[in-house]
Order: structure tokens, then C-alpha cells, then sequence
């Protein structure tokens, strides 16, 4: 029998992808139905799946990272690091998924930028506050959490110092006890590039090597039926790619965009839309098909608005959020509450209102870019209220009636009525607002790893030769930094585990 019999498909089906009632049907833990699934044939031949090509490995690698967002680039550090051959692998043409679309607004504390900026506040002094964040946003696994909130500083740390990642100075931005563990990229909110080119030009510069345009199907099992690489097809013209490899990590993003998954773990969110065509839960789809433990997905994924920058710009300057009734709705300093009060409260859109103030902030580029390439979405600027009132077509006795009571809470220094901390200032005309609506964003939940990234299968056994890492997996919901550290972390254990492996061979 030729060796590349041996080899079996364990994957994603279009049905596996559009059936939410199979999904539905399995709880955490379960193993959704993989049709893909199959023997070789009687006579030996090697396997192939509904017309599918035989396995033939076009390239072999140490490492292979599926996924080149914050998590995977992350994750190949360290195997690069050590000399590794490492091969990342993106479905989209342009690498960086979602990570590079982020708004860059980075939770940590400690970093040594941030020390240098004369900031005391470390990942422990911090922790409580975050914790609260954390636990308010459904996170499951706290402990965890800390784990990487507390890896984000050597994290952003080594990205400076070994890859040349640049950070803004956060005394632009951090005073007093605001934004003292936030880190942005060097240009502030949009710019992760600053963060991501130099990242990924420091591991071409180590060796690593890049595909793009080609989208993981399904893992190869090997005659013991143990994962031992990845198939891909391509996404012009269906050209199928086998990469045998030592240790696969999968880094493939969230499932906030995935209808069938969203209806099917969380359906209370699927009339509200989604902000990108990335985030389709292929990850987690791919590790169930191996019995990896899918866990936590019922935690609802977070909103924002569709202008994601516009959504942080309260973390940075004063505004006021007003729905079309003229009226205040939520608190506008952390980047979801507006967007999840406007859906559950079936407000429809939001108006975010500022002044000079804003665009004078230290996120004046944003502001800036934001507002002309969406001037349709923009009024103003306007002189009195009741001008812009006019322009938004809102109750203009309602949207005095709300600037004046906010004005009172800017007076009392405290806000009452939704407990805003940040940026409780006044707004005095030129007045301007911008439109937007809720859409989802942010996943929770995910393929089970343990501390060290490895997949876990229904009884919580690692699975050989197989790590997740980022918001593909259920401790990976946090944002960009403790993405990347959860990232880093499961790279530095991939890299101990071929070392040992190595020792062990050679003994
Ligand atoms: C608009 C927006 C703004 C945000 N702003 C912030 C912020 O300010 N701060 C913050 O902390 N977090 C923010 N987030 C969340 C943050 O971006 C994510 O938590 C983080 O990017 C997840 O990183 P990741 O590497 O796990 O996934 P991603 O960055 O999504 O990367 C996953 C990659 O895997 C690829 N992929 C998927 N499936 C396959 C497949 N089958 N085969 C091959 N490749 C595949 C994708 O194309 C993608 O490139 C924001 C998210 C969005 C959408």
C-alpha cells in the first residue's frame, strides 16, 4: 500500500458550516457530525473525500500557524526563535485578519513604554478593575484571563524590542488614572499597523514563510489517526494544498460573523448584524471535527457600532451618545455599552455628539480620518443645539433637555444616570454627530485549550500536535493584547514541546 493511503481528512463540509441544527444539537464537548471523515477504500487507495484529491504533502514544516492575526504572528515567535521552520497560513489575500482592522486600543499595564511614560501601574495593581471588565463581558475563565493580562507587558515588551512594534507615547493619551493600562499603536486608534508590518517583517527576517489565499479544510490524520498536517484550498480556482506538519496551531478568529454559528449558540444575537466577512468560526468548526471541546460559545459576542473607532473615541475625549429620540442612552466611555444599549433597547442607531474638544484629543487622526470618509454619516458643524437637532432630525426640545442635564452631570462631577467615568466635560458648539448602528464583533467562547494553547478533547485530554490560541479559542476573547500574549505563550510552548520532543528522539 503507497504511504499516502494512510492519510484521512478530518474537516469542514459546507453542510458542517450552514447546519445549525447539527451545531444546535451538540453541547459542549460533542463532537458535531464530520462527514468528511473516512477510511482509505478496501483496496487500499488513499482516501478521497466527496471527489477530493488523495493526500499529497506539497511541503513540510516544524510549525505550522493557521491564521495570521495578532494570535498566529504571536504564535510563530517563538518556534522562529528557536530556528523552527514556521509557515503561516491565511485565507484572505492580505494578512493580518481582524487584528489589523482593529481599533488598536491594547489592555496592558506595565509595558516598559508605559513605564517610560511615567506610568506606576502594573498587571497586578491593575487586575481588579480589569476583572470587573472582564466578568461584565461574560468572560468564563478568569484565572486565565489574569494569566494573560498579566503576559500582555513581556508581550508587548518583546514585539518593541525584537520586531521593532511601535507603540504611542501614552502620555499623549494616559492622565491621571485614565487609560493608565492602555497601549495604542504608534498613531493611535486604526493604526495596528505600526504593530503588525514590523511583526511580520521581523519573522520573514527570521525565516518564516507566508501563504495567503488559501483556506484550511480540513486536518490530516495519519494511519494511528493522529493530526500530522493541514489541507487548504485555495480560494481562486479550488487548488487543493497538503502541508505536513510537526505542530499545527490554529489562530483562525472568532465566529462573530458566522450566521449559522451565532443562531446556533447564541440566537438572540442573530438579528443584529456583523461587522466583517472574517471571524466565521472555521477554527472551531475544524477542532470539533477532531473532537476538540468546544466551550463557552453561548456567551453572547460583543457589539460596537459600525464605525468601530467612533465607538472608542469616548476613551479619549468627551461625547455624548443620543438615540433618535435626542435622548442618552448609556454611558459613553467603554467601546461597547452605547452599541449593546442601542440593540437591547431596540434604538435602532445612535448619534455620537462632540465638539473641538474631541477632535483637538490625542486622537485627533482618527477623528479626522473618520469623519471624511464618512461625511454622508455626518452633521455639523452647528451652532446651537437646535441647529443640530435639525440636521439629525431628532426632537430638538428632547436633545436640549439631554445636553442641558448632561451639562449638570459635568457640573456635579459625577454621572448619575449611566456612571460614566471618563471625560465627564462639557460640550459647547460647533456641534457635530455621527451615525451609527450596533453590529457584532467579538466572539466568546471557543475550541478548549489549556494553559500552554493545546486543544482539549471532550475529556480534557490534549490532543497530540495540535494548539489554538486567539479568539478561536475559549480563553481568547479579550481583545488584541491578550490575544497576542495567549499567542506568545502557546508559541513558547510549542517550542519547548519540539525541543523536548527532539531531546527524546535523539536520547
Ligand atoms: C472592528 C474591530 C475593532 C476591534 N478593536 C479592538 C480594540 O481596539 N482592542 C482590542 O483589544 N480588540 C479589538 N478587536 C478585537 C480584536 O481584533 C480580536 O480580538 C483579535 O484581532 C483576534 O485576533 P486573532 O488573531 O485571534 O484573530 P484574527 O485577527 O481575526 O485573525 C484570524 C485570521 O485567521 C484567518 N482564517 C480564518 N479562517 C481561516 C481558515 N479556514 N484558513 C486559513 N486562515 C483562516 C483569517 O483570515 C484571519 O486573518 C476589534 C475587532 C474588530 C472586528
Amino acid at each position: 500500500m503507497k504511504r499516502r493511503g494512510f492519510f484521512k481528512l478530518a474537516g469542514l463540509t459546507a453542510a458542517s458550516l450552514a447546519a445549525g441544527g447539527v451545531l444546535a444539537a451538540c453541547g459542549a464537548g460533542q463532537i458535531p457530525a464530520n462527514p468528511l471523515r473516512t477510511d482509505a477504500g478496501e483496496d487500499g487507495a488513499a482516501p478521497s473525500v466527496a471527489g477530493g484529491p488523495a493526500v499529497a504533502f506539497s511541503s513540510e514544516v516544524d510549525v505550522l500557524v493557521v491564521g495570521s492575526g495578532i494570535a498566529g504572528l504571536s504564535a510563530a515567535m517563538a518556534p522562529a526563535e528557536a530556528k523552527r521552520s514556521v509557515l503561516v497560513v491565511d485565507k484572505l489575500d492580505l494578512l493580518g485578519g481582524e487584528s489589523y482592522e482593529a481599533n488598536g486600543v491594547m489592555r496592558v499595564a506595565g509595558s516598559a513604554v508605559q513605564q517610560r511614560a511615567g506610568l506606576s501601574a502594573t498587571a497586578s495593581s491593575e487586575w481588579e478593575a480589569r476583572k470587573k471588565e472582564l466578568e461584565a463581558a461574560g468572560a468564563t475563565d478568569l484565572e486565565f484571563s489574569r494569566t494573560l493580562f498579566e503576559a500582555a507587558a513581556s508581550w508587548a515588551d518583546h514585539l518593541a524590542n525584537e520586531y521593532g512594534a511601535q507603540f504611542a507615547d501614552p502620555a499623549e493619551y494616559a492622565q491621571g488614572d485614565r487609560n493608565t493600562s492602555v497601549l495604542l499603536p504608534k498613531d493611535g486608534l486604526g493604526d495596528m499597523e505600526s504593530v503588525m508590518v514590523p511583526l511580520r517583517d521581523g519573522l520573514v527576517g527570521k525565516g518564516v514563510s507566508f501563504l495567503t489565499g488559501l483556506r484550511a479544510t480540513a486536518f490530516i490524520l495519519d494511519e494511528e489517526s493522529a493530526v500530522c498536517g493541514m489541507r487548504f484550498v485555495a480560494s481562486e480556482g479550488g487548488a487543493v494544498t497538503d502541508v505536513r506538519a510537526r505542530r499545527i496551531v490554529v489562530a483562525t478568529g472568532g465566529f462573530a460573523s458566522s450566521q449559522p454559528l451565532v443562531h446556533a449558540y447564541t440566537p438572540d444575537r442573530e438579528r443584529v448584524g456583523c461587522y466583517t466577512v472574517a471571524s466565521m468560526g472555521e477554527g472551531q468548526l475544524l477542532c470539533a471535527a477532531i473532537g476538540g471541546q468546544l466551550t463557552g460559545m453561548d456567551k453572547a459576542a460583543s457589539l460596537t457600532g459600525d464605525l468601530p473607532q467612533v465607538s472608542a473615541w469616548g476613551l479619549f475625549g468627551p461625547i455624548v451618545a443620543v438615540d433618535t429620540q435626542g435622548e442618552r442612552f448609556a454611558r459613553e466611555d467603554g467601546s461597547g455599552a452605547t452599541a449593546e444599549a442601542c440593540f437591547a433597547d431596540e434604538r435602532g442607531l445612535w448619534w455620537t455628539v462632540f465638539d473641538h474638544a474631541l477632535s483637538e484629543s490625542s486622537q485627533s487622526r482618527s477623528i479626522a480620518q473618520l469623519t471624511s470618509k464618512n461625511a454622508k454619516r455626518l452633521v455639523g458643524p452647528c451652532d446651537s443645539a437646535d441647529a443640530l437637532a435639525e440636521q439629525m432630525g431628532v426632537p430638538a426640545d428632547k436633545l436640549a433637555a439631554t445636553l442641558e442635564r448632561y451639562n449638570d452631570l459635568v457640573r456635579a462631577g459625577k454621572d448619575d444616570d449611566f456612571g460614566r467615568t471618563l471625560f465627564l466635560e462639557p460640550l459647547e458648539a460647533p456641534f457635530y454627530a455621527v451615525k451609527q448602528l450596533p453590529v457584532r464583533y467579538r466572539s466568546r467562547g471557543g475550541a478548549a485549550t489549556d494553559e500552554a494553547g493545546r486543544l482539549l478533547s471532550a475529556a480534557g485530554a490534549p490532543i497530540p500536535r495540535v494548539h489554538c490560541c486567539g479568539a478561536v479559542a475559549n480563553g481568547g476573547s479579550d481583545g488584541l493584547a491578550s490575544n497576542g500574549a495567549f499567542g506568545m505563550l502557546t508559541g513558547q510552548a510549542v517550542a519547548d514541546s519540539l525541543a523536548e520532543e527532539d531531546a527524546q528522539e535523539g536520547a
